[in-house]
């Protein structure tokens, strides 16, 4: 198996070459002077060091160990606990936190890269930090001024986790069907009950303390997802000097045995008139639980990346050592099989699509960041709208490939990579789940083409189309004739998507069915489509590196030729099936007939 390397000359491509990030940096007030390109070169080779050394060695005796329950304790596989602490020395819980509160500040266009590292080398250990940092964002944003100062400075530094409470056995996609209630009590906080269910890190022995984020319901909240309504429920109570104090009726009752994440805890975890604290507006639980919810769909779209660069390495390594066939250059003896097509077309369709990958999560990170901190209103609202667009997109189109990708590096290895030896069948194990939490990939689609393009006609996909255009026509193109013909190809999608969104959009207008049947594909041709622009990206800062640096820029060229002319291909399928989309190719077989 190989070590995992982080791939850091590639994510300074994309930072600082394709997508100026530093500049970007320089000229937001809230990041300048946090972060410049020299300290963000010294904390992408720390943390490469970080996740290298320490927690990829984790990787294989986790999976083999696995989280257990012993004697009502869980316990993740024994050598979590020394990587946990080294990775909370090193800072890392807190990178994006607020620094009012501890956190570290750095943005996300940043530290979606150092994610990317984490889930590489370890996805099953990534898991726990990377709910911590989610459950903090929503803190910070909805809860008062009391819980921020009580509980995130703990969890900035690692010393307490969080989690995401929100599954129940009957009550999955469809969040509107919780029943954990939550009763008032006389000093303001609430008394919560009921079971939720497949909480990632729901326990754990890494931290003194877990903070829950619990959906739940008042007794007379309206129906439905309107009803919902945000608690924080620490495992521990915490007394007033913010040591811990005692339990607070929260229990595990059971951890899931699962195909991957082994390492991870998945709990059933039981409130029993747990004390919790509202966080946001009573009945707005679930758009504060949205800013949690955004930021882990990033998160578990990076895990699909992540899980694919791992599988790549170990791909390409492998590919370069096993003897089997003659190659064209030596006809008499076995050759590397990283000469044969075949071998090519599988580890060329990974490095595309991982690079692809890692330039989105960069380039979403960067619309985050401004969403949040851009100066000006109206830069503000756009980012917002290009964030709701495409973060659906990136968790699921992500995630798709991941699963493909790790499959092509499994292939790599023929029999080799089914046995357990060479940790190929682990990458596929692990990413699976990618599809199915944080809302199924089916989930992510109709949130895409429902909320974020039939409901406001199509006005965030203009604006996205416009912002594509307005990029490409800055590319000097006249000098550049090697792009030419990809730029054309490029405006060409945009056109097509453009007219077979209004279609959609009219479609929709007279049955809300024909969306739902439209999703999944109108997601991945978005997919694609972004893809394709970020890698035109990708091939301009190429060029202009190509006097110093021409072997790196002619990879680079040849990696997005590649892209255009074997994967882009994939959007003339999902164009024709788009427009001839008829509802009754999926309804009318009658349910008895299946
Ligand atoms: C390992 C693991 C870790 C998890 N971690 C967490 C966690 O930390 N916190 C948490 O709250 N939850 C967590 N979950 C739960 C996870 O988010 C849910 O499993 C997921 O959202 C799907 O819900 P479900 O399993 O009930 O499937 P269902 O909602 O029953 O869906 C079943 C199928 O029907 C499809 N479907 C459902 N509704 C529709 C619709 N309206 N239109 C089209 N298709 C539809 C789905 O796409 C899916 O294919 C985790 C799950 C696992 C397995």
């Amino acid at each position: 198996m190989q070590n995992y390397r982080a791939p850091i000359t590639d994510m300074q491509f994309v930072l600082y070459n394709t997508l100026k990030a530093d500049q970007f940096w320089a000229s937001t007030p809230r990041f300048g002077g946090q972060i410049d390109r020299d300290m963000a070169d010294a904390m992408l080779a720390e943390a490469a060091k970080v996740t290298a050394e320490c927690i990829a060695p984790t990787n294989r005796s986790g999976d083999e160990e696995g989280a257990q329950m012993v004697d009502g304790e869980v316990k993740t596989p024994s050598a979590f606990p020394a990587a946990y602490k080294t990775f909370c020395e090193g800072g890392w819980p807190g990178i994006g936190g607020d620094p009012a509160y501890g956190g570290l500040g750095m943005p996300k266009s940043f530290s979606v890269l150092t994610d990317e590292m984490l889930y590489a080398a370890n996805s099953s250990f990534a898991l726990y930090p990377c709910l911590t940092a989610g459950a903090t964002l929503a803190i910070n944003a909805h809860a008062s001024e009391a819980l921020k100062q009580t509980y995130l400075p703990k969890m900035y530094s690692g010393e307490w986790a969080g989690t995401m409470c929100l599954t129940e056995p009957h009550a999955g996609s469809d969040l509107g069907l919780i029943r954990t209630r939550a009763i008032p009590l006389a000093d303001g906080s609430y008394a919560i009950t009921g079971t939720k269910i497949f909480i990632t890190g729901g326990d754990q022995d890494l931290t003194e303390n877990i903070v829950h984020l619990v959906l739940a319901k008042l007794p007379d909240a309206p129906a439905g997802s309107r009803g919902t309504s945000l608690f924080l429920v620490p495992k521990f109570q915490v007394n007033e000097d913010l040591s811990i104090g005692p339990h607070n009726g929260v229990s595990c009752g059971s951890i899931e045995h699962k195909m991957g994440i082994k390492g991870s805890a998945t709990c059933v975890l039981n409130f029993d008139d747990a004390r919790g604290f509202l966080v946001g507006e009573l009945n707005h639980g679930l758009q504060s639980m949205f800013t949690m919810m955004n930021y882990e769909r990033l998160s578990i779209g990076i895990q699909g990346i992540g899980c694919s660069e791992m599988s790549y390495q170990n791909a390409v390594s492998y590919s370069r050592e096993r003897l089997q066939g003659k190659g064209v250059e030596s006809p008499q003896n076995a050759a590397p099989i990283i000469v044969h097509p075949d071998v090519r077309r599988m580890l060329l369709t990974m490095k595309s699509t991982i690079e692809a990958g890692r330039a989105l999560a960069v380039y979403l990170g960067m619309w985050l960041d401004q969403s949040s901190y851009a100066e000006c209103a109206e830069q503000r609202r756009k980012a917002q709208g290009l964030v709701g667009l495409l973060t659906p997109v990136v968790k699921a189109f992500s995630t798709d490939l991941g699963l493909e990708n790790t499959i092509h590096g499994q292939q790599v290895f023929g029999g080799h990579g089914y046995v357990r030896e060479w940790g190929q069948e682990q990458l596929v194990r692990d990413v699976r789940i990618a599809q199915i939490y944080e809302g199924t990939n089916g989930i992510q689609a109709l949130d895409l083409l429902q909320r974020k393009v039939f409901a406001n006609k199509g006005q965030w996909l203009r604006l996205y189309f416009e912002e594509i255009s307005s990029v490409m026509s800055d590319f000097p193109e006249a000098n550049r004739p090697v792009l030419s013909p990809y730029v054309a190809r490029l405006t060409g999608l945009l056109e097509d998507t453009s007219i077979l969104t209004e279609q959609i959009i009219r479609a929709g207008e007279e049955s809300p069915l024909s969306i739902a049947a439209s999703a999944t594909e109108f997601l991945h041709l978005l997919g694609y489509i972004t893809y394709g622009f970020l890698w035109l990206r990708m091939m301009d800062a190429a060029l202009d590196l190509q006097p110093q640096n021409p072997e790196f820029a002619e990879a680079k060229l040849a990696t997005g030729q590649f892209f255009f002319k074997r994967i882009l291909t994939r959007t003339d399928t999902l164009l024709s099936n788009l427009r001839q989309q008829d509802t009754d190719d999926y309804m009318g077989l009658k349910a008895a007939s299946f």
